[in-house]
């Protein structure tokens, strides 16, 4: 295994009683140096990670794709928790948060929120000395410079008026070959994206279903219409781009309960002739490593 997808968190801004806000775990590798790349950290991110096994403070680095609500409500969490309970005898590492410009500014605020807690723990805690360390990198386009093993770009999407927002790029080669995924986040078609996605095995992708939004009469529903994706516009994206598995997520509305999506599935394979792949929370996608070789020589 290559790299996998973990699907956190399948929901939306709509709370939902089974599905966490939007949150997509990128792994690479396996045991103690398996390296795992969190993207958005929506409502319930670090409960649905303990029930994948792991905690804040396993998370190599989190990447924002954009600064709506729904993507960083849970952001403060993952900054208190990697700081309370990276316990001695492990040293403290700093928390890396990328994201598009803004991030920095969110990142202190939200810090600045946390100024009681983060004195109340100090204070209690003989061995708990200073507040959480984190390290934010704003991103445009182009490589991320992080020291782990998977190579990670960024890319401007398409989400306006929510600007800046991009897309990541993760790619990853071991001893089972080379491996790439894409996380998209909410956003329409658009050319970064495209580059983005590329000849890269898997693209995760935010999506709205279009064709029942547009009939509630509602003007804040129908206002999300514009700036989301639907099933069939994602697919497009991944056809264009010869993605071999397109993971759909941020379901709107929420996917009912106990039914597995075959509607949702159904617009998408209009348009895509790969896998597709949707779930309920946790729903793990493993991405199996291909010959690095063979992969150059497919263009020929
Ligand atoms: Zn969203
Ligand atoms: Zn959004």
């Amino acid at each position: 295994m290559s790299l996998a997808v973990t699907l956190l968190g399948t929901g939306s801004p709509m709370p939902h009683p089974d599905r966490a806000g939007p949150a997509t775990l990128i792994s690479a590798g396996s045991g103690p140096d398996a390296e795992h790349y969190l993207v958005d950290a929506g409502r319930g991110v670090l409960m649905r990670l303990a029930a994948a096994g792991l905690g804040a403070a396993n998370l190599t680095a989190v990447l924002i794709t954009h600064l709506h609500s729904d993507h960083i409500t849970d952001l403060n969490d993952v900054i208190t928790t990697r700081w309370v309970m990276t316990l001695p005898p492990t040293t403290p590492t700093p928390l890396t948060i990328v994201g598009p410009i803004g991030t920095r500014m969110v990142v202190e605020h939200i810090l600045a929120s946390l100024a009681p807690d983060i004195a109340y723990r100090i204070a209690h805690h003989e061995d708990l000395e200073q507040p959480p360390l984190v390290d934010v990198i704003e991103v445009v386009e182009g490589p991320i410079d992080l020291p782990g093993k998977v190579t990670i770009r960024s890319a401007p999407t398409d989400h306006k008026p929510v600007e800046p927002s991009v897309g990541f790029r993760f790619d990853h080669t071991d001893e089972d070959g080379a491996a790439s995924a894409v996380v998209a986040g909410d956003t329409v078609p658009c050319a970064g994206l495209d580059d983005l996605c590329a000849g890269a095995g898997a693209l995760v992708h935010s999506v709205i279903r279009k064709d029942i939004i547009a009939k509630i009469p509602l003007q804040r529903m129908q206002d999300t219409l514009d700036y989301h994706s639907s099933p069939e516009e994602a697919a497009d994206t991944a056809q264009r781009a010869g993605i071999g598995t397109l993971i759909l997520t941020h379901y709107v509305p929420p996917i009912p309960t106990g039914t597995v999506g075959d509607d949702w599935r159904a617009l998408a394979a209009g348009h895509f002739t790969g896998t597709i792949e949707l779930g309920d929370d946790l729903h793990r996608i493993d991405l199996p490593g291909v010959d690095a070789g063979l992969t150059l020589d497919a263009g020929d």
